[in-house]
């Protein structure tokens, strides 16, 4: 690890070295090697399953009420909410995004922990209509031992989306982050353990996906996995789950529409747009990263879209004013650059970037320049599948019909942004077009008690929400005999 941070990880309550191979962290601001520590093996995870269980079985842990559990899920908040400066730091060091937005991901992890807290205190469980002399029930229980699975985009927020519901719930989690990006959620197990967890409901092992995380997923302890990642992988572990038939919840990628209509405030469409997909340097699930434009207003709207990206400010992350930081580690930027080239070969129009940023300045870190493309059909590989870089592709459209057509015409189904005046049309095409999120002039709003997630390929089940807590959850029936007279059979 680096100067003042030790090489070890969290297994089953206790801080050590993992047993795994070495992992590094690579500045994506000039490639050094600012973490390098050992990662868990499968022998890691069987301890960490292990102890798990017994944590979450110890009626210390079993048997809390929910205010009482409810307490310590709002005392990891105050921990994160008392370090969040170094965390958003920690986490710009890491995976090279802006720290304003690194800011807002540790607010809406210790917004998420609040939020667990209390909607916790909110679950009911049901009495239903019985058809007999017996009361019945419907009640809800822990699983015992969650995996939770995450990518290296949000790390903090995706980790928190999925330790505090399952902990709320009253399970004990493994965390398996993603190999790039380890240093934040080692930090907030720290703190999570700090601030008095019992030993052994949290581990954090981090390490490489067809190591640490397959044993994870295939470990006979773990009763449900939490998975947030590529759709390839998410399709892998559905498959292992597949064979222990144990639940889990996939959020996987996408290749998100915008929808632009002649009537829309192209004031506020534009800078929409341009944050949908160049926000986090394209690195998002949800980027809007194929905009449909009305064909009356396409050569107005790519215009204005080109001329207003090239203006937006590259830099490293670390600079407040930075609005594209560098991408998490060089061999991802060449990963962007490579489907560029193909787009190319595919016959599209680079209307602007289309390459990494040139001189000495950007010569180190791993920059690209916002790109937009056209003249590609929905069709090809571009249109088709998941960048996750700063690049934006463009289509016209005719009418609504040929609209909704093409917005549909994708394996993904995570969220849709639509532009318009029309209020009408807003809620029409909205119920029409295949997203498990639509955002109407506006995108990239999260509310933690909104639920999200994909359809199609785009994933499995949701998260956030109060029902957020039943995912964590085994659902129980139970009938309770109330008749005086003898049961039938008794004589
Ligand atoms: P990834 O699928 O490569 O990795 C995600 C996590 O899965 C990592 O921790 C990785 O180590 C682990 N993993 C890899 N192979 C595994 C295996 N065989 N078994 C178990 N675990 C394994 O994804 P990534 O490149 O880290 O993240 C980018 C992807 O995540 C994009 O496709 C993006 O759209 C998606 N994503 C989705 C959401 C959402 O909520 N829908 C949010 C963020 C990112």
């Amino acid at each position: 690890m680096s100067a003042g941070e030790a090489d070890e990880i969290l297994v089953g309550g206790v801080w050590r070295r993992g047993s795994g191979a070495v992992i590094e962290s690579l500045s994506p601001v000039d490639g050094s090697v600012i973490a390098r520590l050992h990662g868990a093996d499968a022998a890691d995870v069987d301890e960490a399953v292990r102890a798990g269980a017994a944590a979450a079985a110890d009626p210390a842990w079993r048997d809390l009420l929910p205010h009482d559990r409810a307490r310590f899920l709002v005392r990891i908040a105050d921990a994160i909410a008392r370090s969040s400066e170094r965390l958003a730091a920690l986490q710009t060091r890491d995976t090279g995004k802006s720290i304003n937005e690194t800011r807002a991901l540790v607010s809406s992890a210790q917004a998420t922990f609040r939020y667990f807290a209390a909607a916790l205190e909110t679950v009911e469980e049901s009495l239903t209509p019985p058809r007999g002399p017996y009361l019945t029930m419907s009640v809800h229980e822990p699983i015992g031992v969650v995996g939770a699975i995450t990518p290296w985009n949000s790390p903090i927020a995706s980790d928190a989306q999925k330790i505090a519901p399952a902990l709320a719930a009253g399970n004990a989690v493994v965390l398996k982050p993603a190999e790039w990006t380890p240093l934040v959620a080692l930090a907030l197990g720290r703190l999570i353990d700090e601030s008095g967890l019992p030993a052994g409901l949290l581990s954090v092992l981090p390490g490489p996906g067809d190591v640490t995380g397959d044993a994870l997923v295939r470990h006979p302890g773990v009763g449900k996995v939490s998975f947030t990642g590529g759709t390839a992988t998410g399709r892998a572990i559905g498959a292992a789950a597949a064979q222990k038939i144990m639940p889990v919840s996939l959020e996987l990628g996408g290749k998100s529409p915008t929808i632009v209509f002649p009537d829309a405030d192209m004031e506020r469409t534009i800078a929409g747009l341009l944050f949908g997909v160049f926000s986090s340097s394209g690195q998002s699930c949800i980027a809007g990263s194929r905009v449909f434009v009305h064909a009356s207003v396409y050569e107005q709207v790519l215009g204005e879209l080109v001329a207003r990206a090239g203006g937006l400010r590259v830099g490293p992350g670390t600079d407040p004013a930075t609005q594209v930081a560098p991408l998490v580690t060089h061999a991802h930027r060449d990963r962007v650059a490579g489907m560029v080239r193909r787009a190319r070969q595919e016959g599209a129009r680079v209307l602007c970037g289309g390459r990494a940023p040139e001189g000495p300045r950007w010569s180190d870190g791993a920059y690209y320049l916002p790109t937009i493309l056209d003249g590609l059909p929905n069709g090809s590989a571009t249109c088709q599948e998941e960048i996750f870089g700063p690049v934006l592709v463009a289509l016209p459209f005719e009418d609504e019909d040929d609209l909704v057509a093409q917005a549909n015409d994708s394996v993904y189904g995570l969220a849709c942004g639509i532009w318009t005046r029309d209020y009408r049309r807003a809620w029409r095409v909205a119920r029409r077009i295949d997203a498990g999120t639509v955002w109407i002039n506006t995108y990239k709003q999260f509310s933690i008690s909104t639920p999200f997630g994909g359809m199609k390929e785009s994933g499995i089940g949701r998260e956030k929400g109060r029902e957020g807590i039943f995912a964590y959850m085994r659902q129980k029936s139970v009938y309770w005999d109330l008749a005086e007279g003898p049961l039938p059979w008794a004589s």
